[in-house]
């Protein structure tokens, strides 16, 4: 037996059972035993018959004197037992569990853990746990007893009864290096799987759990160093230098002048530009901070140079607009600027600037001349998108952009292979966008409220209304939902102004048409799906209703309210509830007096963290399974010996099992979140 063992070749598991077990992610034997309990139940002390009380939740240990299958008037099967110790007889009973009575017949010693019930003035056991307690270690029953989460019949008792079997069957291999755990006093593998699981008390379980935790940290703190190491050792593919009369003219030429954070980011990437090994750095900026005109200006550098430079975006409506973007920026230096997608191709080898969507990369476009390649809103692209970009020791400078606030320990874990780059300063004369929650009674005030704003001609004021959030991607229910909307308040509300539509499951070119009407103001309102979340650019519209506001993380609201507010013009951005409660509007509220997305972030986190029981905070499937990404003393720990490692054994050489380790597939951090 050994990690990737498929699950079918255990014994009691068929195709039936390896098919729902698939459901919950769970092929391998490694998978079952990361299948770890959520909780667990108390069941440690066990008590004597004789001083039972109604309502506990008691373990006894009992003989069986009498089961039989009892028949109630309906045809069910009830089974009826007695069982008794030094102190007492206890009625059970069961229902529709007729195999009992063949099973516990005069068993002798058997461990019963449920609630004590009264019938009368008899006490009860109703449906209680069982397990027949002679000569063998308990795992239902008398001891702290894991709960799992559970599928359709399989049951904690079924994974129990697995997992005990496949630990005790002795194939597990340390790798982490002995060494380590000495330090910390980690229990060994076998150990902490032992513990996690089948805890002889909370200690216990949590000391396992800080060596899993711990173990996550430092593998994706080695493969992150790793990759690190790699891309440095690579040569850049164009070397350029930074011209700094040529930048000086073309930021007098921008109709704004810098923020100091955009000069400062721009700095530190054109410091990485004059190095030999290729830039990989993150450009961190709150929604409208400015990031894309640092980019034109990196842009600018690699022509220069006499580089290439691919420009990708998360989505083909926002390559359109980049490219918009860009090709007025970069036209005025001659720069050609070219765009390529599924729906607008051009040939590519007569641009100095592509601009297209992720595929960009998997088309395999000429890299030759690539020297620079910008890729937006970083957490839709992964480690392994980035590997296709390295070519035989060579690679190009990559500059990574995103507005999702990322935590530190994050920035530290999933992005440690990335210098970082913030801008955390907005342009002068921006004003903070005035949010209200809305409750239901006051909508048809708001409505009139932002129709009188449109018609304010002094303001010329556009508006979103974005639709509820129905499925995590555009899917047909959200696009019928947004069409009744539309129709609804065309027909209801905002009668006498016009009005747009914008979904998700729109060809691109009616999606760039309907946001260039909108732009030109030739409707006022744009009715659209959450497609307007990341990085559409209509400083005209100053509005943002935000339907169904519930279902959105704060800082997913803060993404989508960032929208608007993207000029010196107040904004304002409107949330309503369809499902009203205080928790909610507690929440929501939130939104009303922060202003930037790294608070609401961490208040979302905080929320969410809230009612878990040890902290686990499952943020994409292959992150963390066990590490509190809040835990920077344990990161800090394992950042240093994950550091140490790599220093005494560069390879590998001398943890032949952790080098294997750290190449299976099945451990967090080797895929990229998505
Ligand atoms: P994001 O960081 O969200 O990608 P953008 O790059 O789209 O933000 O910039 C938002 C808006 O702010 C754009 O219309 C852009 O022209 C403008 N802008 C960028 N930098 C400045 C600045 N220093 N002063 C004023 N406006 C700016
Ligand atoms: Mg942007």
């Amino acid at each position: 037996m050994n990690w990737d063992t498929p699950i079918r070749f255990l014994s009691q598991v068929g195709p039936i059972v390896a098919g729902k077990l698939k459901k919950l992610g769970i092929e391998t034997v490694g998978d079952l035993l990361w299948h770890l309990p959520f909780r667990y139940e108390d069941y440690s002390l066990i008590s004597k018959i004789g001083t039972l009380q109604a309502g506990e939740k008691v373990t006894v240990i009992a003989d069986v004197r009498e089961i039989k299958n009892v028949y109630t008037r309906r045809g069910l099967a009830m089974q009826k037992a007695l069982a008794v110790d030094e102190t007492g007889e206890l009625e059970i009973i069961w229902f529709n569990q007729s195999f009992l009575v063949k099973t516990l017949k005069n068993a002798r010693r058997v461990a019963f853990v449920g609630q004590v019930d009264t019938a009368g003035y008899k006490l009860t056991l109703v449906s209680p746990e069982y397990e027949i307690a002679v000569n063998k270690e308990l795992i239902h029953t008398g001891r702290m007893v894991p709960v799992y989460p559970e599928t359709k019949s399989i049951t904690s008792r079924w994974f129990r009864n697995r997992i005990f079997s496949t630990l005790t069957a002795d194939w597990l291999t340390e790798y982490l290096p002995q060494h380590i755990l000495h330090r910390y006093d980690f229990p060994s593998l076998p150990q902490a799987f032992m513990q996690v699981h089948f805890p002889k008390n909370r200690e216990e379980a949590d000391m396992a759990r800080r060596r899993f935790a711990f173990e996550e940290l430092f593998f994706l703190q080695l493969l992150t160093l790793i990759r690190r190491r790699d891309w440095q050792s690579k040569k850049v593919s164009r070397p350029m230098a930074v011209n700094g009369e040529r930048m000086a003219q073309f930021t007098a030429c921008l109709p704004f002048s810098l923020t100091r954070a955009q000069s400062r980011a721009m700095a530190q990437i054109m410091g990485d530009l004059e190095k030999p090994a290729p830039m990989n750095r993150l450009l961190q900026g709150d929604v409208g901070s400015g990031k894309t005109v640092v980019a034109a200006a990196v842009l600018y550098i690699a022509f220069l140079n006499n580089a290439k430079s691919l420009f990708m975006a998360p989505t083909e409506i926002l390559a359109e607009q980049h490219y918009a973007t860009l090709a007025k920026l970069l036209s005025p230096f001659e720069i050609k600027v070219g765009i390529q997608t599924r729906s607008h191709k051009t040939n590519s080898s007569r641009f100095d600037v592509i601009v297209g969507t992720h595929a960009l990369l998997e088309k395999k476009v000429q890299l030759d001349r690539v020297g620079l390649v910008v890729i937006d809103e970083q957490h839709r692209f992964g480690v392994r998108q980035r590997a296709l970009l390295r070519d035989k020791g060579k690679a190009p400078h990559v500059l990574t952009m995103t507005a999702t606030p990322i935590p530190r320990t994050q920035v530290l874990t999933m992005y440690g292979d990335l210098d970082l780059s913030t801008i955390d300063e907005m342009p002068v004369g921006r004003k903070p966008v005035k949010t209200w929650v809305v409750p239901p009674e006051k909508r048809i005030a708001a409505y009139a409220w932002i129709r009188k704003q449109i018609l304010n001609s002094a303001l010329q004021t556009l508006a979103f209304i974005v639709c509820p959030f129905i499925e995590p991607s555009e899917t047909l229910t959200s696009v019928k939902a947004v069409n009744e909307e539309f129709k609804y308040l065309e027909k209801n509300v905002f009668t006498d102004l016009k009005l747009g539509l914008l979904h998700g499951r729109m060809k691109t070119q009616e999606k760039n048409q309907i946001l260039e009407h909108f732009r030109k103001g030739v409707f006022s309102i744009l009715v659209a799906t959450p497609v307007v979340e990341v990085g559409i650019d209509i400083p005209g519209a100053t509005i943002i209703v935000i339907e169904t506001a519930e279902r959105f993380g704060l800082a997913q609201l803060h993404q989508l309210r960032g929208r608007v507010g993207r000029s010196d013009v107040q904004s304002f951005c409107l949330l309503f509830q369809s499902e009203v409660n205080p928790a909610v509007s507690t929440r929501l509220k939130h939104l009303e007096t922060n202003a930037t997305g790294a608070t609401l972030a961490e208040i979302d986190l905080k929320i969410r963290g809230g009612g878990q029981i040890y902290g686990t905070i499952q943020h994409g499937r292959q992150e963390l399974r066990v590490a509190n990404p809040g835990d920077t003393q344990l990161l800090d720990i394992a950042r240093r010996e994950a550091k140490n490692l790599l220093v005494s054994d560069p390879e590998l050489r001398n943890t032949p099992a952790l080098n294997q380790r750290l190449k299976s597939d099945t451990i967090p951090g080797q895929v990229a979140p998505d």
